[in-house]
C-alpha cells in the first residue's frame, strides 16, 4: 500500500477499534488507491479519504417488541449514513444475529461506491439489526418491523435516505416497515423504501435485479476471455434472493448450476438444480435447503462442509461476508475455475482474492458484480417519482445496459491505470473518483 495512504489507514483503524469488517472494506479500497493519489494530489489536500472514511452520521437505538408468548425482547437498530455526496443515502437492512456496528460500516462503506459505480444519483448507506427472523412467526416480525420503523422514520426520507433489503430482509419485512412509516407520518412516500411489493410501488425486476446483474456482470468478464454461460459448470452459495435468482439466470443462459448452500449445509444435484422447487422451499415454506433431498431424485445433502469443494468453473458466492478464503480459493483454481462473480458483499477473504488475481481468474469484485440490486432501486425510485410502472422486459432491458456499462467502466479504468483486467482496481477507482470529485466540488461538508 502507498504509504501517504497507509498512514491515513492505520489512524482510520485506530479511530474504529473492534471492527474487522470495516477495516478489511477500507485496507481493500485503499490498497487501489495509490495511483489516483498521484494524479489527483488534490484529494489529499481536501483529507478526501479522512472524510470518506467517517460516516456523516451513525445512529444505534434499541428496538423492543414482544414474542408471542408475551415476553418483551430487545434489539439494536442501526443506520449508518454514509456519503450523501451524488444523492440520497442509499442501501439496505440486514436483520442477522452477526450484525453489529462494525458490518453496517463495512456494507455502507462498500455502497458508497457500488452506488457511484451504477452512475445513479444515489449516496452510500447501510442499516439492519441484530434481530433474527428465521424461526419467528408473521406476526412477530411484523411487531419487530414496526417498532424498528418508530425510530428510525424520523431518519429517512425520499429526498434523504432510502432503505431497502439485505440478509433477512425480504418482501415481507418491507411490507411491514412502510406500512408503519405511512402510518407514523400520515403519507404515502413511496420513495422512501426499495424492495415494495409489485401492486403498491415496488418495481419489476427488483426481486430479481441483483442476482441477474451479478451474472450479467460475470458473462461481460467471460466474454473477454472468448466465453459465455453456456456449458459452464457452476457452484453458488446461499439459496437466498440472491442466490436463487442467479441460479436462474446462469440457466437460462446454458449453465448447469450443480450446488448451492445455506448455512447449514449444501446440496449437489448433477441435473442442474430446479429453481422451481428451490423457491417453493426457501421462499413459500420458508424452509431449509435439507428438504430440497427429499423431495428429488439424485440429490446429495451434505450437512455443514464447504460448497467450495464441488469442483466448478464458474462459481458465485451469494451468501455472506468471509465465507470464502484462501484455501477455498486454491481448491477452487485448482479444479479448473475460470471465473468468479461475487453476488454477496466482500465473500472472498483477502487472501482468497490474492489466489483468484495470482491466478489470473477473472475475478469480478461484489461492489460491481452485485451492483444491479441498488441500480434496480434507483430505478423503483424513479417510477415513484414519475407515478409509472414499467414493463419487465423494459427495467430488465434497464439493468442489463448498467451492468455492461459497470463492467466496460471498471475494465476501462483498469486499462487507464495500466493493469487491465483487474476489476479490482477498476471498480475502487471508478467509484472512489466520482465521489471525490463530488465532494470536492461541494465544499468542506
Ligand atoms: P437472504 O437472507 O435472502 O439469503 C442469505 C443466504 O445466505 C441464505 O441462504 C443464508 O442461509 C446464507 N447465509 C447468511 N448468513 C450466513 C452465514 N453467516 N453463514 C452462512 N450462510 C449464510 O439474503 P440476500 O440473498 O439478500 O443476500 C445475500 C448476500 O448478497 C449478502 O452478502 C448481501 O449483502 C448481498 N447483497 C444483497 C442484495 C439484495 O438485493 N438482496 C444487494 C446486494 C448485495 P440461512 O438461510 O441458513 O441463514
Amino acid at each position: 500500500m502507498d504509504a501517504r495512504l497507509e498512514a491515513i489507514r492505520d489512524t482510520v483503524l485506530a479511530r474504529n477499534p473492534g471492527e474487522g469488517e470495516f477495516h478489511q472494506a477500507v485496507t481493500e479500497v485503499f490498497d487501489s488507491l495509490g495511483p489516483v493519489h498521484d494524479r489527483h494530489p488534490e484529494f489529499l489536500e481536501a483529507a478526501i479519504l479522512e472524510r470518506l472514511c467517517e460516516p456523516e452520521r451513525q445512529i444505534i437505538f434499541r428496538v423492543p417488541w414482544t414474542d408471542d408468548a408475551g415476553r418483551v425482547r430487545i434489539n439494536r437498530g442501526f443506520r449508518v449514513e454514509f456519503n450523501s455526496a451524488l444523492g440520497p443515502y442509499k442501501g439496505g437492512l440486514r436483520f442477522h444475529p452477526s450484525v453489529y456496528l462494525g458490518i453496517v460500516k463495512f456494507l455502507g462503506f462498500e455502497q458508497i461506491f457500488k452506488n457511484a459505480l451504477t452512475g445513479m444519483p444515489i449516496g452510500g448507506g447501510k442499516g439492519g439489526s441484530d434481530f433474527d427472523p428465521r424461526g419467528r412467526s408473521d406476526a412477530e416480525v411484523m411487531r419487530f418491523c414496526q417498532s424498528f420503523m418508530t425510530e428510525l422514520y424520523r431518519h429517512i426520507g425520499e429526498y434523504t435516505d432510502v432503505p431497502a433489503g439485505d440478509i433477512g430482509v425480504g418482501g415481507r419485512e418491507i411490507g411491514y416497515l412502510f406500512g408503519q412509516y405511512k402510518r407514523i407520518t400520515n403519507r404515502y412516500e413511496s420513495g422512501v423504501l426499495t424492495g415494495k411489493g409489485i401492486s403498491w410501488g415496488g418495481s419489476l425486476v427488483r426481486p430479481e435485479a441483483t442476482g441477474y446483474g451479478t451474472v450479467i456482470f460475470t458473462q461481460e468478464m467471460l466474454k473477454t476471455r472468448g466465453a459465455s454461460f453456456d456449458g459452464q459448470r457452476v457452484v453458488v452459495s446461499g439459496s437466498g434472493n440472491v442466490a436463487i435468482n442467479a441460479i436462474a439466470k446462469a440457466q437460462s443462459l446454458g449453465a448447469t448450476v450443480v450446488a448451492c448452500s445455506d448455512s447449514s449445509g449444501y446440496i449437489v444435484d448433477e441435473a442442474g438444480i430446479d429453481v422451481g422447487l428451490l423457491r417453493q422451499i426457501k421462499e413459500v415454506e420458508r424452509g431449509r435447503l435439507k428438504d430440497y433431498e427429499a423431495r428429488r431424485s439424485a440429490v446429495s445433502y451434505v450437512d455443514g462442509g464447504s460448497v467450495w469443494d464441488v469442483n466448478a468453473t464458474v462459481a458465485l458466492p451469494c451468501a455472506t461476508q468471509n465465507e470464502l478464503d484462501g484455501d477455498a480459493a486454491a481448491r477452487l483454481v485448482r479444479n479448473g475455475l475460470l471465473a468468479i462473480g461475487e453476488g454477496a458483499n466482500m465473500p472472498s477473504t483477502r487472501d482468497a482474492v490474492a489466489v483468484f488475481q495470482d491466478a489470473r481468474v477473472l475475478f469480478g469484485p461484489g461492489k460491481a458484480a452485485n451492483a444491479g440490486g441498488v441500480a434496480t432501486s434507483a430505478l423503483e425510485m424513479q417510477q415513484n417519482a414519475s407515478r409509472d410502472s414499467w414493463s419487465f422486459a423494459h427495467t430488465e432491458q434497464r439493468l442489463t445496459e448498467i451492468m455492461v456499462g459497470i463492467h466496460d467502466r471498471c475494465a476501462a479504468t483498469a486499462d487507464e491505470y495500466g493493469d487491465p483486467g483487474n476489476y479490482v482496481l477498476g471498480a475502487n477507482i471508478g467509484g472512489f473518483v466520482k465521489v471525490a470529485d463530488a465532494m470536492l466540488a461541494q465544499g468542506l461538508i
